[in-house]
């Protein structure tokens, strides 16, 4: 993947490699991920590197792997060629593509495309950097699929795994090419040196792993247009847009797709691409909407918000958090009403009427303003 390593600064570095005795270390932490990070190493990494040229493996000798918190929310993997070679992968990413492939194999397995798109525009709030959020919660947590459980956690641990070793054999690809960039390098130098790790990736692949697959990269793809889609509808500028960048690979990814999942994926990410990353998302949301999907009236609320016509976001807004359980509606609600762009109802007359029986009439009103039978008459059909 070209653009894993777009963040990074890397140190060219000189030093001779010392003979090949071992390669791939993964760093112990506590960190939750780096078992399977280890697992994918020691399954699929190990054991093709002692059938590389000697010049290869000398150059994976040293690679020490691990997963930190501390990146950059923008960044996913990088290398680094220091006197201990690096290859970091960050914790933040990983937990965004295991809710990204449980959200992925929930829509699939209740027909619900909207899913992950629900799902993720819960996500990026609530967990957003700049905030101290809670840990987020899987989707799993929340939606239910009857039947093989087991089956479900392979199937998670089958696209996590395939995740993994991609990002693996891209960021080794750097080393053993010894393509590295500053980060105020042209983007000629970027692309050059992204080509070189993704060939070498693309290489080991078909030759040593005999695996076509392109799920992993089509995932990471799918989880940025995801945040991508987000930061734009939110307006929010913490994450920088990269999806234009990454999905450039897509034809080419989709093109050599020889499996039926990474082409069902590739046909549902192109048109997700095309409906709401570009002109056509208005229509696109409106579109939902007249089909009964009410969650649709939240991104129609930002898209009005954006182009200030309040009134109509805010009818969006109260409709999406009445009708489309979107919580965090709620704000927009709160905003629409203390700015009069929401008119506050009567509340229904036979609430009314209940608490007026109960002598508790003091429904959204002071106490010395009882509710009287001529203003329950008044509120009547
Ligand atoms: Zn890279």
């Amino acid at each position: 993947m070209r653009f894993l390593l777009v963040f990074s600064v890397a140190v060219l570095c000189l030093a001779l490699y010392p003979p090949s005795t071992g390669a791939v270390e993964v760093k112990y932490s506590q960190d939750q991920y780096l078992s399977l990070v280890e697992k994918v190493v020691d399954q699929s990494v190990r054991p093709f590197i002692s059938r590389l040229p000697i010049k290869q493996q000398q150059a994976l000798e040293d690679v020490v792997v691990s997963v930190e918190r501390q990146f950059s929310p923008n960044a996913m993997a990088l290398s680094i060629d220091e006197t201990t070679p690096k290859v970091l992968i960050s914790h933040t990413f990983l937990q965004g593509v295991e809710a990204y492939i449980e959200a992925y194999l929930l829509s699939v397995a209740l027909n619900n495309p909207i899913l992950i798109e629900q799902y993720f525009s819960e996500y990026f709030w609530s967990h957003h950097p700049s905030s101290q959020g809670i840990e987020p919660y899987l989707p799993s947590k929340r939606w239910h699929v009857s039947g093989d459980e087991q089956l479900f956690l392979a199937q998670k641990s089958t696209l996590f795994e395939a995740v993994v070793l991609d990002i693996l054999l891209h960021e080794l690809g750097h080393h053993v090419k010894n393509a590295f960039y500053h980060h105020r390098a042209n983007q000629y130098m970027i692309e050059a040196s992204e080509k070189l790790a993704d060939s070498w990736a693309d290489h080991i692949k078909q030759v040593f792993l005999n695996r076509s697959e392109s799920i992993g990269r089509l995932i990471v793809i799918g989880y940025i247009f995801e945040q991508d889609r987000w930061a734009t509808l939110s307006d929010d500028h913490f994450y920088p847009r990269i999806l234009p960048w990454v999905s450039s690979q897509l034809p080419a990814l989709c093109e050599d797709a020889e499996f039926l999942s990474d082409k069902k994926f590739c046909r549902r990410l192109d048109q997700d691409i095309e409906d709401y990353y570009s002109s056509r998302i208005e229509t696109a949301y409106l579109e939902r909407l007249q089909r009964g999907d009410l969650f649709a009236n939240f991104p129609l609320g930002q898209i009005e918000l954006a182009k200030s016509n309040f009134v109509d976001a805010c009818s969006y807004f109260n409709e999406s958090f009445i009708y489309g359980q979107v919580a965090r509606a709620a704000i927009y609600v709160g905003w629409c009403y203390q700015k009069g762009y929401l008119e506050p109802s009567p509340p229904d007359v036979q609430v009314l009427a209940m608490l007026h029986a109960r002598g508790d009439g003091s429904y959204g009103l002071p106490r010395q303003n009882k509710i009287s039978d001529r203003m329950l008459l008044s509120t009547g059909p």
